[in-house]
């Protein structure tokens, strides 16, 4: 049977996809390999959110330059946010590369795979519902919408990905029925700005619709979603996570800034007020929520007071985590064009140091809370040895069992803590 390897990095929507690319390699008969050096077929799946995961797609391309120079049938497949508009010139720059496709643009590997007599099956959510081969996870992540019409003016991914695109509500329901009766327990729906979704559909259903068809589903025993957006997060989605009982209490909602000016120039499109006010209404209907955020440090301009201000609002805010990046200019978008790239890298790595240092303690003393307290985790996976899931509030999970629990819902008593992940043992 001929081999596959995936490389992927960045956000859950590449994973997500990278998901969708091994069904429809499943389908044509492909079997997972486990390095580049085992596989057939190679599929870069590619972040350049920022210059250093642009850097690491290189590195990786002229790895397998040199792999197709020794082994000249190996095929090698790119996808992702590398992938522009200028495929001709990405083309003539690495002409080791077989295919250039656009992030979830499969009609073009289909078609690609049936010019090379690879006979990649068109429809997936037929095949997954009937000659799947592949066990699916126990938790899957599915996209719902692709795109982004927001142009924040650091984000290269508008430009990437293009406008925002939703899968019909039929779809994603009949996916996630289809994974579910074959093991899948849990769902993760994943788009830039889930918060959008729907609004190109004919019946414009919103993402709270959509939770409420999938939460009637049977063999589902929970769903999470992400990535939201501060300004489109309504009080119809925030009662409808508050009343499904399968909808799990955590959400990643992106600040960016503590800083009104950084916001502004950053075109997120509301307040610092504006945030507080929401999760203040969120933790009132919601208290047990958990709250992820990312943040961005040494933005252009931004003074020693402007980033105080992001540092005081992780300090106030107490996130479960936070995700900090230090700005990296991206070619094409707003602030590369308006802005000069004015933070020393020092000062940035010194900035981003103060927030994870700050966010450390106050996510291990979050953690520490639940010491001694029982935890339901649903088992994603084993990993040295030691089994792991996660809480319905996001909370990672470790325990050492001797029995099979994959895609089980267990109880476990919390015994260690950490700011990162706990641990504990099986309660029968
Ligand atoms: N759509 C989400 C949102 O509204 O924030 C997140 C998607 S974005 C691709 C993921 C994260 O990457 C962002 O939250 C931001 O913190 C970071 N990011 C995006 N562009 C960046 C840049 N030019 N420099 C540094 N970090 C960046
Ligand atoms: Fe990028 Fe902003 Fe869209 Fe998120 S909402 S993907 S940060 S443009």
């Amino acid at each position: 049977m001929p081999r596959y390897f995936i490389w992927t990095i960045g956000c859950q929507m590449n994973k997500a996809e990278s998901r969708q690319i091994a069904a429809y390699l499943d389908s044509a008969g492909y079997q997972a390999a486990t390095s580049f050096g085992n596989a057939d077929l190679v599929v870069l799946n590619t972040c350049v959110v920022r210059q250093s995961a642009e850097n690491k797609v290189f590195g990786t391309l002229s790895l397998l330059k040199g792999l197709k120079d020794e082994h000249p049938n190996l095929r090698i497949l790119v996808t992702g946010c590398f992938v522009n508009s200028h495929t001709q010139d990405l083309q003539r720059r690495f002409p080791h590369i077989d295919l250039l496709f656009k992030p979830g643009h499969y009609p073009e590997l289909v078609a690609w795979g049936h010019e090379q007599g690879i006979s990649i099956e068109q429809d997936l959510l037929r095949y997954q519902a009937s000659d799947a081969r592949m066990a699916p996870s126990p938790c899957a992540l599915i996209p719902i919408i692709q795109g982004c019409d927001n142009f924040c003016s650091y984000c290269i991914v508008p430009y990437r990905r293009g406008r925002e695109v939703s899968r019909p509500v039929e779809k994603i329901v009949c996916e996630v029925r289809e994974l579910s009766k074959r093991g899948t327990r849990e769902v993760t729906l994943v788009g830039q700005n889930v918060d959008s979704y729907g609004h190109d559909l004919p019946e414009h259903p919103d993402l709270a619709d959509l939770l409420s068809a999938l939460d009637s589903i049977d063999d589902l025993a929970r769903i999470r979603f992400l990535t939201n957006h501060p300004k489109d997060v309504s009080l119809k989605l925030i009662e409808a996570i508050a009343s499904l009982k399968k909808v799990c209490e955590h959400l990643e909602l992106p600040v960016q800034s503590g800083d009104d000016d950084m916001l502004k120039a950053m075109r997120r499109g509301y307040s610092v007020e504006r945030y507080r006010e929401l999760v203040r209404t969120i933790r009132c209907k919601i208290p047990q929520m958990s709250l992820s955020t990312d943040i961005i440090v040494g933005f252009p301009g931004e003074t020693e007071e402007q980033f105080e201000r992001s540092l005081s609002l992780v300090r106030e805010m107490r996130f479960d985590v936070v995700h900090v990046a230090a700005y990296s200019p991206r070619p094409g978008t707003i602030a590369w064009r308006e802005c000069q790239d004015n933070i020393p890298a020092e000062l940035k790595k010194e900035r981003l140091n103060k927030i994870e240092e700050l966010q450390t303690g106050i996510a291990s003393e979050i953690d520490s809370q639940l010491q001694g307290k029982e935890a339901e985790v649903l088992v994603e996976d084993k990993k040295g040895g030691k089994w792991f899931g996660r809480t319905r509030n996001n909370k990672l999970v470790f325990f050492e069992d001797a029995g099979d629990w994959l895609g089980q819902l267990v109880r476990i008593q919390i015994e260690k803590t950490s700011p990162w992940s706990l641990g504990g043992e099986i309660k029968e």
